[in-house]
């Protein structure tokens, strides 16, 4: 493949765009430091909230991590890979995911420190990689047993993950509500425990107070019954769930149907009304006494049903038909001539009772008793918004702390602790791996620094305090955000689960070695108005879209 002349050779179509080296790397990690930038300000009690608007104008008002990355639309290839650690963190715990998008931009910025300092990329990503390992290991030691029957304890996880957020004015029925939600949902399996934070259902409506919030036993639906003259209580309900709408089907071309004589017109009408009568008939068949329509039910429907005694509910969503199934044993059916007894779902009750001024339907005394509601109650949509976050934050926290059984203190006490053991692992390494080793402790520490500065304090005279005092061996001394005093977060009871400290680590590590690895970014032109829409570009000056990494 000898060419005569030397000719330029083009192996990317035209508008592609290519980076390498070193400037690939400095872009992808200024991409993911603005990502943790601007979620840094949100950690801890005294973070502030953000206010994101979307493109039709719809207010969100959070401090949550997660939600604030999935509102962001985020653009840039190494950014959106910051966001999926705040993805990962929401799977596995639900709480802590502004912790782990912080840790993953700090451990960024170290690493690009020591690239500065002329240490090849790989040595980093492989030193970050020992200090991750040993983190898991130190974090496990350090931490502390957690039992079922620690009831104060698992009230402590919950009020740490409500504290600085729109529940925390009722932090007291609240964190009740949530160990007791856990409690019913959990189950035993030979010695395991088995907790499925699906099982509880979280509604909101708007009116009330917070301290109005209440967990009910069984599945609450903000559905009401579709016709005035169906009963408003049904005992010993056998619930059909049908994903099928009860309705004559439009058909899907345009038809015209030509009538000429008022009696055939008459005949039209009895026909659907007929066929109508059908589809209750084969309801009433079944056996059902109670349904669930995930779709439409007509209005003559619906007055064949209320004659019957049935009790029904329409548009249900898909997600409520699902805890629907699972609390009462039913199938979802999603053609009626195939509804039979069997498919039938059951419940002691359901009726429809009234919060605040809307109407709701409670369905309880379920056949499977594990499954609970939190009614969320609040001044305004914001407020039940953001109360359903932070109750599933605390949700996640309660679970994560039984499935480990061991929990650490807050505050910042976990990470100078482990800082201060990543630093004593680091001097039985060489030169540039105990560099990257100190590099790591010094990316955990900003989790405190960032608490400090969040909080209006000094982060400098903060952090000297803490490390003195944690060489002192009082491990769990963490910051008191409230009064800028150093505390024991223990006795304090800032109490979170261990998974949420080992699951941040873990991802945000994983994140950084792979960013740091990268040192060819090539994107393709793109398609205008390609799958995500939005600006070409962004953060770092590239065309980063639709890119194979
Ligand atoms: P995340 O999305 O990471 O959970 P949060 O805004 O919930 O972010 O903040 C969590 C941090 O706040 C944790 O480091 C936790 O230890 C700390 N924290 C929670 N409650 C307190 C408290 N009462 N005093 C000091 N720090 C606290
Ligand atoms: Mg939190």
């Amino acid at each position: 493949m000898t060419t005569q002349q030397i000719q330029p050779v083009f192996i990317l179509s035209e508008g592609s765009q290519r980076t390498t080296g070193r400037s690939a790397q400095r872009a992808n990690i200024m991409a993911a430091k603005a990502v943790a930038e601007t979620v840094r300000t949100t950690l801890g009690p005294k973070g502030m909230d953000k206010m994101l608007v979307d493109s039709l104008g719809d207010v969100v008002i959070t401090n949550d991590g997660v939600t604030i990355l999935q509102e962001m639309s985020i653009e840039h290839p190494a950014a959106k890979m910051i966001v999926e650690v705040a993805k990962a963190q929401e799977d596995e715990v639900g709480d802590g995911t502004t912790t782990a998008v912080v840790l993953a931009g700090e451990l960024l910025k170290q690493a690009e420190n020591l690239i500065d300092r002329e240490i090849h990329p790989t040595v980093i990503a492989r030193g970050y990689r020992l200090a991750a390992d040993k983190s898991q290991e130190i974090l496990n030691q350090i931490a502390e047993p957690v039992a079922e029957a620690d009831i104060q304890t698992l009230r402590k996880i919950a009020t740490t993950a409500m504290t600085g957020k729109g529940a925390e004015k009722a932090k007291e029925s609240l964190s009740k509500i949530s160990v007791d939600a856990v409690k019913a949902v959990m189950e035993k399996e030979n010695g395991h425990l088995l907790i499925d934070t699906d099982n509880i259902k979280i509604e909101k409506k708007v009116g009330g107070r917070v301290e109005d919030s209440e967990l009910i036993q069984g599945i609450v639906l903000d559905k009401e019954k579709v016709h005035p003259a169906m009963p408003r209580t049904v005992k010993g309900a056998k619930v059909a769930l049908l994903d099928a709408a009860v309705e004559i089907k439009n058909t899907e071309i345009e038809t015209k149907i030509q009538v000429s004589d008022p009696a055939q017109m008459q005949a039209f009408i009895d026909m659907e009304e007929r066929m109508l009568r059908e589809k209750v008939e084969k309801i009433a068949a079944s056996g059902a006494n109670v349904v669930f329509c995930q779709k439409g039910i007509d209005d003559m429907a619906q007055h064949f049903m209320s004659k019957k005694g049935i009790y029904a509910s329409r548009r249900v969503s898909k997600s409520d038909m699902e805890k629907l199934a699972r609390a009462t044993g039913g199938k979802i059916v999603t053609n009626l001539n195939d509804l039979s007894r069997d498919d039938l779902g059951f419940a002691g009750i359901v009726e429809e009772l009234k919060v605040g001024d809307e109407n709701m339907t409670y369905v309880r005394e379920c056949k499977n008793p594990k499954s609970v509601t939190i009614l969320i109650r609040g001044g305004t949509e914001h407020v039940v918004d953001e109360i359903k976050r932070a109750m599933e934050d605390s949700l996640g926290d309660i679970a994560a702390a039984l499935k480990v059984g061991k929990v650490v203190a807050g505050a910042g006490a976990s990470e100078v602790e482990l800082a201060k053991g990543l630093r004593k692992f680091s001097e039985s390494l060489s030169g540039r791996e105990q560099l990257a080793v100190n590099a790591f402790a010094e990316a955990i520490e900003i989790i405190p620094r960032t608490l400090a500065e969040n909080s209006g304090l000094d982060p400098i005279d903060i952090m000297t305090e803490l490390k003195a005092a944690h060489d002192t061996n009082r491990k769990w001394t963490g910051i008191d955000v409230f009064t800028g005093k150093i505390i024991d977060a223990w006795k304090d009871g800032v109490i979170e689960p261990l998974k949420i400290k080992t699951q941040a680590v873990s991802s945000a590590s994983e994140v950084a070695v792979m960013i740091l690895r990268i040192d060819d970014v090539i994107a393709s032109a793109g398609k205008k108005g390609g799958p995500e829409g939005g600006m070409p570009g962004g953060m770092g000056g590239m065309g980063g879209r639709d890119m194979d990494m």
